[in-house]
C-alpha cells in the first residue's frame, strides 16, 4: 500500500481525520488543507450536505459518492441516521436509482454475471478482489420491488441491502457481495433505452437460464465455501419459489421476499395478540394476494399456529386467500391453483368480488400484499370493525401509491379501533383528538439479522423455524409504549439493537439444534457477536511500533 492510496481508497481513506503525525508518515502531508478534523465534526459537513439536496435521488448520489469515498464515514453516517437515511439507501429512494440507473451510473459496485458468460461463471466470481466474502445478495432485476422488470438496473437493490447488512447489523462491508445476474430484460422501454447498461436482449428462460444459476449457484460454493449466505432479491414469482424450493437444503440460502416479509408481518401478529388478548388460532385470516409476499406470509403463520398446538390442516384452514381471479376455491372455473396455492383452496363457492368474500368470510385479520390499490374500501374495512371489537388490517403493498388503504382510511373506516401496519410508511394520523403512529412492516427488521446470526453459527440451511424466532424477538421489542401508540413494531431506531438480539437468539437455537458449525461453543453470545462485528470509527493508519527491553539495539 502506497500512502497516496490513502486517499484513494475508500477503506483507508479518513480525509481531514489523518493527524499530523500519519500525513507525514504516509507521505500525504500537503496534499490536504492544514486543518484536523474528527470523525464527527466529518458528519456533521455530511448532515448539512444532505439536507442541502432538496432531491431525494440527489441525496442518494450524495451518499454513493460518499461510499465511494470514505468507507467507514458513509457506514457511521447511516447508522447513526437509520431514520432519515433509510428511505434514501433503500425503499423508495432506490427504486428511483434503479430506474435511473443508466443515468446515475459512475463507477462500479457489484458484480455483473451475464448469461453469455455461462461456462465462465467462477472466473468472473475470481475477479472479485476480495477473498473473504461471507454474504451475497443476488437479483436477475425480473421483479424489482413493485417497479417489475428493471435488467441490470436491478443492482441499486443488492447494494442497498448489503449496505444495510452492515449499517444495521455490523457485517463487515468486505465480507458483502452484491450480484446481478444479468438474462436480459422483457422491458421494452429498457431495450430501446440508448442510456441502458445490460445486456439488450429478450430474458433467457428455460434450460439455459436454470443451468445458469445451477452453475452461479456452485461457482460461488467453488469460490468462498459452502458456508456463503446467498440472499435472493427481486426474483419473478415464479423463479422465486422454484429456487427456493431447489436451493433450501442444498446451500446456505434464503428469499427475502418471501421469507423476511413473512418473518416481519407475522412478528406484527404476534405484537397485535397483545392487543386483542387473543391467541394467534384464535383468529380467521384472509389474504388479498397471493404471491411471494402473501403465500410467504401464510406458510410461517401456519408454522407459528402448529407451535401453538395446531395439526397442520388446522392451521391451514384458518387461512383464506384471494388472488387476480378471486377467492381460493377448490372448485373455481379459473383453476390456477398451482404450487402453495391449493394448501388454502377451500371447498366453498366461488366469489370474485372482494366486499362479498369480506362479508362471507368475516375474517378478523386482513392482510394485502397485492399491489391492488385502494383494495380496502371502505365498505370492506367497515365490515371489518363490525364483526371485530380489533381488526387487524395490514397493507403490505409498495410503494405507498399501491397500497391497499391509507392508514387514514384505516381509522376513519373503524373509529380508530384498526390494529394497522403498511410496507410503505405513513407517517403520524390525527382522528378527532387522538393521534396514532402506525408501525412499518419492514423487512429491514429481520433480514440483517437473520444473516448475521446464520453467519456466526455457520448455519448450513435456513429452517423456517429461525424466521420465526426472528419474529418473536422483533415482537418483544415492542413496548406497551409503542402499542398505546398505534404501531406493532418498535421504532427504527431499535432496528440494531434487534439485528443484535436476533443474532443471539439464532446462536442460542443453532446450538442448541446442533445445527451449528462453529466451535467451540461461544461462552456469551453478545460479546462473541460484538467481537465480530463492524467496527465504523476510525482506526489508526499507521502500524504499531514497541520497545524492547535493555539496549543494546540501534536507537535513533
Ligand atoms: P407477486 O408475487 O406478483 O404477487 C401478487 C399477488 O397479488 C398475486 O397472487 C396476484 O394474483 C395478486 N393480485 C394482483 N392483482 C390483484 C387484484 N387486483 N386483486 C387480487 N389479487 C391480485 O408480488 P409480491 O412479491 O407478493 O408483492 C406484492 C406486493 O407486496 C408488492 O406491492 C410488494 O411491494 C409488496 N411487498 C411488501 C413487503 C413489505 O411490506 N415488507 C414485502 C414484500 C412485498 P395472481 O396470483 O392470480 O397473479
Ligand atoms: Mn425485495
Amino acid at each position: 500500500v502506497m500512502g497516496i492510496d490513502h486517499l484513494r481508497d475508500p477503506r483507508l481513506n479518513k480525509g481531514l481525520a489523518f493527524t499530523l503525525e500519519e500525513r507525514q508518515a504516509l507521505g500525504i502531508h500537503g496534499l490536504q488543507p492544514a486543518r484536523f478534523k474528527s470523525q464527527e465534526e466529518q458528519l456533521e459537513l455530511c448532515r448539512i450536505s444532505i439536507e442541502r439536496y432538496q432531491e431525494d435521488l440527489n441525496k442518494y448520489l450524495y451518499l454513493t459518492e460518499l461510499h465511494d469515498r470514505n468507507e467507514k464515514l458513509f457506514f457511521r453516517l447511516l447508522s447513526e441516521n437509520i431514520e432519515s437515511l433509510m428511505p434514501i439507501v433503500y425503499t423508495p429512494t432506490v427504486g428511483l436509482a434503479c430506474q435511473k440507473f443508466g443515468l446515475i451510473y459512475r463507477r462500479p459496485r457489484g458484480l455483473f454475471i451475464t448469461i453469455n458468460d455461462i461456462g465462465h461463471v467462477f472466473e468472473v466470481l475470481k475477479n472479485w478482489p476480495e477473498p473473504n466474502v461471507r454474504a451475497i445478495v443476488v437479483t436477475d432485476g425480473e421483479r424489482i420491488l413493485g417497479l417489475g422488470d428493471l435488467g441490470a438496473c436491478g443492482m441499486g437493490i443488492p447494494v442497498g441491502k448489503l449496505a444495510l447488512y452492515t449499517a444495521l447489523a455490523g457485517i463487515k462491508p468486505n465480507e458483502c457481495l452484491p450480484i446481478v445476474l444479468d438474462v436480459g430484460t422483457n422491458n421494452q422501454n429498457l431495450l430501446e433505452d440508448p442510456l441502458y447498461v445490460g445486456l439488450r436482449q429478450k430474458r433467457s428462460t428455460g434450460k439455459l437460464y436454470d443451468d445458469f444459476v445451477d452453475e452461479f449457484m456452485q461457482g460461488v460454493v467453488k469460490r468462498y465455501g459452502q458456508n456463503t449466505l446467498i440472499q435472493f432479491e427481486d426474483f419473478g414469482n415464479h423463479n422465486a419459489f422454484r429456487f427456493l424450493d431447489r436451493y433450501r437444503e442444498q446451500y446456505c440460502t434464503f428469499n427475502d421476499d418471501i421469507q423476511g416479509t413473512a418473518s416481519v408481518a407475522v412478528s406484527g401478529l404476534m405484537a397485535s395478540t397483545r392487543l386483542t388478548g387473543k391467541k394467534l388460532a384464535d383468529n380467521k385470516f384472509l389474504f388479498l394476494g397471493a404471491g411471494e409476499a402473501a403465500i410467504g406470509i401464510a406458510d410461517l403463520t401456519v408454522k407459528a399456529l402448529e407451535n401453538e398446538g395446531l395439526s397442520l390442516q388446522e392451521a391451514r384452514d384458518k387461512i383464506w386467500m384471494v388472488d387476480i381471479d378471486g377467492l381460493l376455491a377448490l372448485e373455481r372455473p379459473e383453476g390456477g391453483l398451482d404450487g402453495h396455492k391449493k394448501f388454502y383452496a377451500k371447498a366453498h363457492q366461488p366469489i370474485k368480488d372482494f366486499a362479498a368474500i369480506v362479508e362471507e368470510i368475516k375474517p378478523s385479520v386482513l392482510i394485502g400484499a397485492s399491489a391492488a390499490a385502494g383494495a380496502f374500501t371502505p365498505t370492506v374495512l367497515k365490515a371489518m370493525a363490525s364483526f371485530n371489537e380489533r381488526p387487524i388490517v395490514f397493507a403490505l403493498s409498495n410503494p405507498t401509491s399501491k397500497a391497499e388503504c391509507t392508514a387514514e382510511q384505516a381509522y376513519a373506516n373503524t373509529d380508530g379501533r384498526v390494529i394497522f401496519s403498511s410496507g410503505s410508511p405513513f407517517g403520524k394520523i390525527v382522528l378527532g383528538d387522538r393521534t396514532f403512529y402506525p408501525g412499518q412492516g419492514n423487512n429491514a427488521y429481520i433480514f440483517p439479522g437473520v444473516a448475521l446470526g446464520v453467519l456466526l453459527a455457520g448455519i448450513h440451511h435456513i429452517n423456517e423455524q429461525i424466521f420465526l424466532l426472528a419474529s418473536e424477538t422483533v415482537a418483544k421489542f415492542v413496548t406497551d409504549e409503542d402499542l398505546a401508540k398505534g404501531s406493532i413494531y418498535p421504532p427504527l431506531s431499535a432496528i440494531k439493537e434487534c439485528s443484535m438480539s436476533i443474532a443471539c437468539e439464532i446462536l442460542e437455537y443453532a446450538y442448541k439444534e446442533r445445527i451449528a458449525s462453529v466451535y467451540p461453543k461461544p461462552k456469551d453470545m453478545r460479546k462473541y457477536v460484538e467481537s465480530h462485528q463492524y467496527n465504523h470509527n476510525y482506526e489508526p493508519s499507521l502500524p504499531q511500533t514497541w520497545p524492547w527491553p535493555n539496549p543494546p539495539y540501534i536507537k535513533t
